[in-house]
């Protein structure tokens, strides 16, 4: 039988939610293809942000995801994934998801407008920069398997 190709998405859990060990509890629902845990450079968040370079929160935003804990990468898949994922995590800033959308992600996990527990992609051509940022390999090819790393 063929394999049935779902749509992806790209998904991170924050320092914040990982500090907290409460990271398995959000990913219900969605099928992981792959996941990885690294400590950013402050360099690769600066690269993975930079939509947002010269905004007031970059520096902080940055340093925060580069600092204390490492995050985890992931390719999540649903359908209609990249909808699906920033439906279930809610409102950028956590204070306003919890008055919102009480039981999304943020709302749970979060704090505010900056420590905000997950990331998602905000379209499929977000999705596919961001899985390529995480997860591209030496030929340029896309993963569709289980990539895990040992420390996770
Ligand atoms: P989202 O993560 O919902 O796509 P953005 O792409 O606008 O939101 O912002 C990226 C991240 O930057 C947010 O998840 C949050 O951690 C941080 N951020 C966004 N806006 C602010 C703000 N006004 N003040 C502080 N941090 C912010
Ligand atoms: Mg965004």
């Amino acid at each position: 039988m063929p394999e049935v190709i779902l749509p992806r998405t790209f998904a991170m859990i924050k320092p914040d939610i990982i500090s907290s060990g409460r990271e398995e509890e959000v990913l219900n629902g969605f099928n992981i293809a792959a996941q990885k845990k690294i400590h950013l450079t402050i360099d690769e968040a600066k690269s993975f942000y930079k939509e947002h370079e010269g905004k007031p929160f970059y520096e902080t935003l940055t340093s925060w995801i580069s600092s204390c804990s490492p995050i985890i990468a992931l390719i999540l898949e649903k359908e209609d994934a990249v909808q699906a994922w920033r439906q279930a995590i809610g409102p950028t800033n956590s204070i306003k998801a919890k008055e919102e959308a009480p039981d999304s992600i943020r709302a749970m996990f979060g704090t505010d407008g900056s420590l905000n527990a997950v990331h998602g992609s905000d379209s499929l051509e977000s999705a596919e920069r961001e899985i390529n940022f995480f997860f591209s390999t030496p030929n340029g090819s896309q993963p569709h398997i289980l990539v895990t790393q040992d420390d996770i």
